[in-house]
């Protein structure tokens, strides 16, 4: 018997695409800061802005999509009249270990139109697309639009290449692509060219990454971040344990800064100052990758399924992402858990990743087949209220938070990143009006 303690919710076709808000979730859940005077001396840049108020050490911890966005964004806005600014992104493992290296990468323009994300979303998609052309997306991270189909398989019907199997709705309008070839019923387009995209997760926050580095002024240290040193109440730095180059021993050492974030999807909870001022869960999801033996085949869909198991009449909602490489990702399988602390120690349940091959195996004959290139787990970070968490951390000055963006944080990375470097370095964001994601929410709520 397969272990499903919760489902992936159906997104209920068509669009309103808001609806896939929570696509990933068992249950819909749903300042100017006061930098460090490094000097005493006031001064002022052509912009007039006073450089005493500037950060120049800027620490980030988690080497996340939002970690990553956030580093790459201060890298670039840095400018000559700007006292130097120096960045240090603090990974426990390695960059994208986590959700933001095994998610979907899946993009959509308008998907969370009607609630408080629509704005984020929509500039990070479009960021997405100016940031493709920049760095070289397509070749170095899999960018590309795609189209969007949702459809209804039934395992109890006749299985993928059956003689018997055949595609209703959708087929006679030419929507369902011929290497569907389980039984889809109810097939309706649900993203355009226009609408929808993806980009490989791991390669686009590995690139971001290293588009940060050249830029001269940002370092990678692999570390665990313990705790932020606080003066008062402000951050002044970050405690972390690391080996030396050469050393076998694990060290705690301190590195001063005048501006810390923290990114740390699932694990921000695990921060007493940010568990101080809101609650943050996890959320497990399964995921596998396929390499089909004919990757021409697959054609550039991403899948939204509703699918009823053959030994239940239980509905799961699993999404298949084909990939510009050839592979062929699906997930699904969610349920809230507890976050193990090693990253590394994060492994998929045998019964979800069995029901994921199953899937695989309904809906294209050329899944079925194909070679298992990973069968994986990672958690999306969720807040009560459904919603991101970005800005200054209420009662710790210079402590900003950036987490909880559960099953968009791909989108939104880019959006979110340029956002919080504005804040942290302006004092305010144009990129997008960051209010409705403040922590300071939390606090009123009480
Ligand atoms: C199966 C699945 C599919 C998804 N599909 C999509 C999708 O198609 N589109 C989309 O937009 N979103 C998708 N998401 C959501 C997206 O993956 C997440 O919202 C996003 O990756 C969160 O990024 P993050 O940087 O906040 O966290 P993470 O990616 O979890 O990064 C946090 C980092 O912090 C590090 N860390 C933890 N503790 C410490 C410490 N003490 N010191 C230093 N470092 C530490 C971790 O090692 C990790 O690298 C999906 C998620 C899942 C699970």
């Amino acid at each position: 018997m397969i272990l499903i303690s919760t489902s992936l919710p159906v997104p209920p076709p068509p669009p309103p695409a808001s609806t896939y808000h929570c696509r990933l979730l068992s249950k819909t859940q749903r300042h100017r800061s006061r930098f460090l005077i490094t000097s005493t001396m006031s001064t002022e840049s052509p912009n007039g802005k006073n450089l005493n108020l500037i950060p120049k050490r800027i620490v980030i911890c988690g080497g996340g999509v939002i970690g990553a966005s956030t580093a790459y964004f201060l890298s670039s806005m840095s400018s000559p009249s700007s006292p130097p600014l120096h960045v240090t992104l603090i990974e426990k493992s390695s960059v994208a270990c986590a959700a933001s290296g095994k998610a979907g990468g899946f993009l959509a323009l308008d998907w969370c139109d009607g609630g408080p994300l629509s704005s984020l979303a929509r500039t990070s998609f479009h960021l997405h697309r100016s940031l493709a052309e920049k760095l070289h997306g397509s070749e170095s991270y899999g960018y590309r639009p795609l189209e969007t189909l949702s459809l209804s398989i039934n395992k109890s019907s006749s299985g993928a290449g059956s003689s018997s199997s055949t595609t209703k709705t959708g087929a006679r309008k030419g929507l369902v692509p011929p290497w569907i070839d389980g039984l889809a019923e109810n097939v309706k387009k649900i993203g355009s060219f226009e609408t929808t995209a993806q980009v490989h997760p791991q390669l686009f926050t590995r690139r971001m990454v290293s588009a940060a580095v050249a830029n001269g002024n940002v370092e990678v240290v692999i570390g665990e971040v313990v705790d932020v040193m606080m003066d008062g109440d402000r951050a002044v730095g970050v405690s972390l344990r690391k080996k030396d180059k050469g050393e076998n021993e694990m060290k705690v050492i301190s590195l001063d800064a005048d501006v810390v974030v923290l990114a740390l999807g699932p694990w921000s909870s695990r921060n007493r100052l940010v568990s101080s001022v809101f609650a943050l869960s996890a959320c497990k999801a399964h995921s596998i990758v396929l390499r089909p033996s004919k990757p021409e085949a697959i054609t550039p869909q991403a899948l939204f399924l509703s699918y009823t198991c053959s030994r239940s009449s239980r509905t799961l909602d699993p999404e298949v992402y084909p990939r510009p490489s050839g592979e062929v990702y699906l997930c699904g399988m969610s349920k809230n858990d507890e976050v193990p602390d090693n990253p590394d120690e994060i492994v998929g349940e045998p019964e979800s990743i069995a029901m994921l091959h199953e899937i695989a195996g309904t809906v294209s004959s050329h899944l079925k087949t194909a070679e298992i290139l990973a069968e994986q787990a990672c958690f999306l970070p969720c807040t009560d209220d459904g919603l991101p968490v970005i800005g200054e951390i209420p009662g710790a000055s210079c402590c900003y938070v950036a987490t909880g963006h559960n099953c968009w944080g791909i989108l939104n990375g880019p959006a979110t990143g340029k956002a919080l470097a504005e804040l942290i370095l302006n004092g305010t964001s144009i990129t997008d009006d960051l209010a409705p994601f403040s922590p300071a929410r939390f606090i009123k709520d009480r």
